[in-house]
């Protein structure tokens, strides 16, 4: 990118608003990936406007505009692959409206989603789409990735609370999408075309989002098993019941030992797997709810069902949840993080063909997740150093997509698929269906200017300007 091109850059949103000084281009070379490339430039825009004239310029000389919010993405989708400039959402970030009556909120894209979720339990009111990172992710990441979260069980994922969008396009326009109104059926869903899309067909700057009651009362249980494959038949036994749980959590032992200071009572040695488990609704819903799930789990044969007796308890087992994934990289420094997804009642099998796998190609692979959505992340922790590990976990994971492809599932529940998962995904998705996403991209982006190299675009050679912690 050369200096005249900078300088346009630093009359649109002001110099005080980019840089390209080394120092602060390697705060935004990584993501929760935890790979890094070098953007030439980062501007934080204030406007759809100012996006729009940097996306005009952009395809004008032609470089890459890389979108990103908080940088919490666990696959890369947020990485200058190609160089060019990163525009962040984190001057956009009020919260606009929320009208209780509608059960509505208007949100720019660099708002926090915990930020929502305070603001809107003033009104009694709940965005049920709560990804584990909802304190430091944005909404317009949440929308970019789709995100889930542990409520998904029984309140769907991001893409189902999405109801409006301000977008600005990779030519330039900006585009208003879908509707504040519950139903709307006029036109193409363009609000679901942009929601998952990962960033590389439009940036997100506003969102008209659903709000819903929160619940009058909630349940939590702990409940114990000697063995992972227990733990996995109570999974398949709950959620083909009556009752759907609002959390259905699972870890396995080695997480478990990893956020035990979190939790309040010690976990037996014998206890092989966890399952965290909510209900809600009115309080004698939520009694007999909850004495049900028991009962599903003990006759799958778990140990012990403990309730969560005081809030104090239910914040305890929520931040031990929510603290697995960087927790578990106590355990070896380098972590390959999958988060496939299989139909529930596969869960079971999906979890026997993984223990199969570490066996196989002895590796250490722990296992936590949303098992009430049959969204487990796979662990794979490694020492970066031993080339020959890394390289049996590059077989492993190809391997556990097969399996997970086999079971009727997908390569990734929530997380996208950016560069982490760019290279697999012949083996879920027919080079027809491809060709129709790359046509899609090609007419909104002929110059492919927006997020390029991502998912279907995945281009190897951008291995070669990754920065290693020598070359950085
Ligand atoms: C500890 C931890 C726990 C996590 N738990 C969960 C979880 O439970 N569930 C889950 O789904 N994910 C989880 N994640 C992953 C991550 O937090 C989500 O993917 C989140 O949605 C990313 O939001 P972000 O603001 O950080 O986006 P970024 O990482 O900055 O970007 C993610 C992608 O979105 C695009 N993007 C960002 N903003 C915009 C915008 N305004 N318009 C268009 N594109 C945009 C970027 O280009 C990139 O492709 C977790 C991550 C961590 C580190």
């Amino acid at each position: 990118m050369d200096s005249s091109v900078k300088n346009q850059i630093r009359t649109i949103v002001g110099k005080e608003h980019c840089s390209d000084r080394k120092e602060d281009l390697f705060l935004y070379s990584y993501d929760a990936m935890n790979r890094r490339y070098l953007p030439d430039m980062v501007a934080h825009p204030s406007s759809a406007q100012e996006i729009s004239r940097l996306i005009n310029l952009a395809n004008e000389k032609l470089f890459a505009i890389v979108p990103r919010g908080a940088g919490t993405g666990l696959t890369g989708g947020s990485l200058a692959v190609d160089g060019g400039l990163v525009i962040t959402t984190s001057r956009m970030n009020r919260i606009l409206e929320i009208d209780p009556e509608n059960q509505t909120a208007w949100v720019e894209a660099g708002v926090f989603n915990g930020d929502l979720q305070s603001a809107a339990a003033a009104h009694g009111l709940f965005f049920p789409p709560d990804p584990a990172s909802m304190d430091f992710s944005t909404l317009g990441g949440n929308a970019a990735e789709n995100a889930g979260g542990a409520r998904a069980v029984k309140y769907g994922v991001t893409r189902d609370y999405v109801m409006a969008l301000e977008v600005v396009m990779p030519t330039g326009e900006i585009v208003h999408t879908g509707s504040a109104a519950i139903k709307s059926v006029t036109g193409y869903d363009l609000t679901r075309l942009i929601v998952g899309s990962e960033g590389t067909l439009g940036v997100i700057t506003r969102l008209c989002l659903k709000l819903i009651p929160i619940p009058e009362a909630v349940g939590t249980m702990l409940a114990a098993f000697p063995e992972i494959n227990t733990a996995a038949k109570a999974v398949a036994m709950i959620m083909s019941s009556r009752v759907t749980p609002s959390t259905l959590e699972f870890m396995d032992r080695t997480a478990v030992e990893c956020v035990k200071e979190y939790l309040q009572d010690d976990i037996p040695p014998d206890v092989a797997a966890l399952l965290l488990i909510e209900v809600d609704g009115s309080p004698s819903v939520v009694e007999a709810d909850s004495k049900v799930l028991e009962k599903k789990c003990l006759e799958a044969g778990a140990r012990y069902v403990q309730s969560a007796r005081e809030s104090e308890e239910r914040e305890a087992l929520w931040t031990a949840r929510r603290s697995l994934s960087p927790a578990i990289m106590k355990i070896r420094p380098l972590k390959i993080n999958e988060d496939v997804a299989v139909p529930r009642m596969k869960i079971p099998d999906l979890i026997t063909g993984i223990e199969e796998l570490a066996r196989k190609h002895r590796l250490t692979i722990v296992n936590f997740g949303h098992a009430g959505d049959g969204n487990v992340h796979v662990n794979f922790l490694l020492d970066p150093e031993d080339k020959e590990e890394v390289s049996r976990a590059d077989h492993c994971v190809k391997e556990l997509f097969q399996l997970v492809i086999a079971l009727g599932g997908t390569l990734s529940g929530e997380h996208g698929i950016g560069i982490a998962k760019a290279p697999y995904l012949d083996i879920e998705l027919e080079s027809s269906a491809t060709d129709v996403m790359k046509k899609i991209k090609h007419a909104l982006d002929p110059n492919n200017i927006l997020n390029p190299h991502k998912t279907f675009d995945y281009d190897k050679t951008s291995l070669e300007r990754e920065l290693s912690p020598h070359n950085g």
